[in-house]
């Protein structure tokens, strides 16, 4: 997405493209149905959101349409006699796919992409991938990110055409330029220490605007500087480049274990315990404010997405992708990139994974993190008079931690075997 004038940050890039390539232009959104069903209530919502925020700033001239992009777009092009189409490179196996698709019945024109580097673009000097984080993210400095695009939507003159469904009515995105420049002065100065603590409201909360284009990564980075927390931003922003380039060279990742010697691991389909993970009732206070944060923000602290995505596979030994298809069902920022590798990483079947016998403590992890309660008080509203760190002692648990981590590490050990 991009939007007008100097106060906003501009960015998607199919926009300044159309600016350079053509005098008129058609905007258009096809809602894939396909995409549609994947997503949640909250993403569907915030995907609105942005819509509506675009269709604003292009006067009223935005084209939603719905449908498989593989018709829709030919259609619309071949109506209003469009000579290309224009559009950011997507990264993800049905993306690529879809896009191949539609590149068969018109000009499809694939210009950058939501990321700092193309996915694909940094490579070991043998021209493999990388396959572990650290090395990556030096080359991926190393290798370095275009200045962002500056754009002006006033320079093109977008087309009208009757053609599309009506957004329903609702709110539109905040000022996001204003948000970011707040986090920027306020936050980013103690990033680096504070962006684990889930009580502090820390870090960004930028995911779900990086992940529908609302601003591009690369806005961020030019407005970074060299303190520590800025480097740590950076280094996040890194991950994000990171886990797309790991899915644009195996796109396999998103379904199956990277390391496919954990296809041998025994695994539980107990449907209860991943109900009760579900929503938020195993009895740990840590693990069950993060999933009803999940459930009534459609967004989760990092820090506690790796606490209960641990909790689901090392205490519960249930399949990593039950829970990350329960993830992209309710985030608003999901992405197939980021949360299926951050599931792998949190299972140790990942690129650099967690090892699979580092088990967080669900109790510990709270109690560092959430030293005084405050987080779990916030969500957990039946233990509300539970004073200070007392909070995080488990209640009711539907498993005993001490006894789950040995029989992991049992399964494990067979896997090595
Ligand atoms: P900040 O701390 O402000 O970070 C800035 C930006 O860096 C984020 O907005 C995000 O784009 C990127 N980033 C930060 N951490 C990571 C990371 N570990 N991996 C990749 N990018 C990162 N992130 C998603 O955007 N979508 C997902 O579907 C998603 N699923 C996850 C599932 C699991 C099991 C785990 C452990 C992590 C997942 N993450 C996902 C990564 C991370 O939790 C979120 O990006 C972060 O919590 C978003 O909050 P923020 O914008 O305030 O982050």
């Amino acid at each position: 997405m991009w939007s007008r004038g100097p106060r906003r940050p501009p960015h998607h890039p199919p926009h300044p493209a159309a600016a350079r390539w053509a005098e008129r232009a058609l905007a258009l959104f096809v809602l894939d149905p396909v995409l549609l069903k994947a997503s949640g209530t909250p993403r569907v919502d915030f995907l609105h959101r942005c819509l509506r925020s675009l269709d604003a700033e292009l006067g009223g001239r935005l084209v939603v349409v719905e449908g498989d992009p593989v018709d829709v777009v030919p259609r619309v092009a071949a109506r209003v006699g469009a000579s290309s189409v224009h559009v950011s490179a997507d990264a993800g196996p049905y993306g690529r796919a879809r896009d191949a698709a539609v590149a068969e019945r018109v000009e499809l024109v694939r210009v950058g992409s939501p990321y700092a580097v193309a996915p694909g673009r940094v490579t070991k000097a043998d021209g493999t991938p990388y396959r572990v984080f650290t090395p990556f993210s030096r080359a991926w400095a190393d290798h370095g990110w275009h200045l962002p695009v500056r754009t002006d939507a006033s320079t093109v003159d977008w087309m009208s055409a009757d053609l599309g469904v009506e957004l329903p009515a609702g709110e539109r995105l905040p000022d996001v330029r204003a948000l970011w420049e707040a986090f920027r002065d306020e936050k980013l100065p103690d990033y680096a220490t504070r962006r684990d603590r889930p009580d502090l409201d820390g870090t960004s909360r930028f995911s779900a605007f990086l992940k529908w284009g609302v601003v591009h990564p690369r806005t961020l980075l030019a407005d970074l500087g060299r303190d520590a927390g800025a480097k740590a931003f950076r280094t996040e922003l890194a991950w994000r480049d990171f886990y797309a380039d790991v899915l644009w060279h195996e796109p396999e990742s998103a379904r199956r274990n990277y390391n496919r010697a954990f296809d041998r691991m025994r695994l539980d389909d107990d449907r209860d315990r991943f109900e009760a993970w579900c929503r938020g009732r195993t009895g740990y206070p840590f693990v069950d404010a993060g999933m009803r944060q999940l459930l009534s923000e459609g967004w989760m602290h990092n820090r506690v997405r790796m606490v209960v995505a641990s909790f689901l596979v090392k205490d519960l030994h249930l399949p990593w992708w039950w829970g990350a298809r329960h993830f992209m069902r309710h985030l608003v920022d999901g992405d197939l990139a980021s949360n299926q590798h951050g599931w792998q990483w949190a299972a140790g079947t990942g690129t650099d994974a967690a090892p699979f016998f580092r088990v967080f403590n669900p109790v510990t992890q709270g109690e560092k993190f959430d030293p005084d309660g405050a987080y779990v008080r916030r969500y957990v509203p039946e233990l509300r008079d539970v004073p200070g760190k007392a909070v995080h002692q488990p209640r009711d648990p539907i498993v005993d931690h001490a006894d789950e981590r040995r029989e992991a590490l049992a399964r494990y050990e067979a896997v090595k075997r």
